[in-house]
């Protein structure tokens, strides 16, 4: 279910971690409304195969193999939007890793790889995409209730998505005269890969995790659609006066 239709007709957007989880719903939610999608992920194929389904359904896109920590790749990712679609109009910054552990586990390598994914990451996309915003833009990032309050066992991720929060700030203020918004989505619990992935390392019971009272008032983890219809309304032009935000789809764990 949508409330918008058409909502990116015309406009070309560059998905990263677009392979799986919330980046491959919300590749799949803009290509049905219209965008030409950029599929970037670090897993080529899952990419290839995400952006096969939408070419499957009569979208358009391509998939680009991309290590979002790496400049390079990030520059190449934004000139396949320009060369194989003709602009750029709204990057949707989502690829992110997690790992479970504190301060006293985690080695200073991992903490370094961890920024440079999920932190880094933005810093380098905007870099080289926003230029190649001529006609104004609108760019997503993702951060994490994680980036709002503490949470337990993941000292790294909760300081990297806290930095993708407030440099969201920045670059609005930055970029706001240029016609490019810039915003956070901030999900809680969304039943993904990842999420799957930590049930499985925390030992956790898939049933029991998803129904954890305390961060989960509905009672439910969220699904990759319900981020991705966030996704898509701050991408379109139905957000227009948004910017700077931190929008949080948690089903109420932050309240
Ligand atoms: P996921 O693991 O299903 O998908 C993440 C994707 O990112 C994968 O396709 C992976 O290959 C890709 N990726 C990882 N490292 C990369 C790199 N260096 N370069 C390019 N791509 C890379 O996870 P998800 O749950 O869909 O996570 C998407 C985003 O949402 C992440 O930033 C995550 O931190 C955030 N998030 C997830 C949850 C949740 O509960 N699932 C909650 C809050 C925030």
């Amino acid at each position: 279910m949508t409330i918008m239709t058409n909502a990116l007709t015309g406009k070309v957007a560059i998905v990263t971690g677009g392979a799986s989880g919330i980046g491959r719903a919300t590749a799949l939610l803009f290509a049905a409304q219209g965008a030409a999608v950029v599929v970037a992920d670090i897993d080529g194929q899952g990419a290839a195969r995400v952006a096969g389904e939408i070419e499957a359904g009569g979208g358009r896109a391509v998939a680009v193999a991309t290590d979002v920590a790496a400049e390079a790749d990030c520059e190449r990712a934004v000139l396949t939007a320009v060369e194989t679609f003709g602009g750029l109009h709204v990057l949707f910054n989502n690829a992110g890793i997690i790992r479970r552990t504190t301060a006293l586990e985690i080695s200073a390598d991992e903490w370094d790889r961890v920024m440079a994914v999920n932190v880094r990451s933005v810093f380098l996309m905007c870099k080289h995409a926003i230029p190649a915003m001529k006609d104004g833009g609108s760019i997503v990032n993702t951060g994490s209730g994680w980036g709002l309050k503490g949470g337990g066992n993941a000292i790294s991720y909760c300081a990297s998505k806290a930095a993708v929060v407030n440099m969201t700030r920045a670059l609005a203020i930055d970029h706001a005269k240029a016609g490019i918004r810039v915003n956070s989505v901030n999900p809680g619990d969304t039943d993904t890969p990842m999420l799957r992935e930590e049930a499985r390392q925390l030992s956790e019971d898939w049933a029991a995790f998803a129904a954890d009272a305390a961060d989960r008032p509905m009672g439910r983890s969220g699904t990759p659609d319900e981020i991705a219809q966030a996704v898509l309304f701050l991408a379109s032009d139905a957000a227009s006066y948004v910017t700077g935000a931190a929008l949080v789809v948690d089903g109420g764990g932050l309240a």
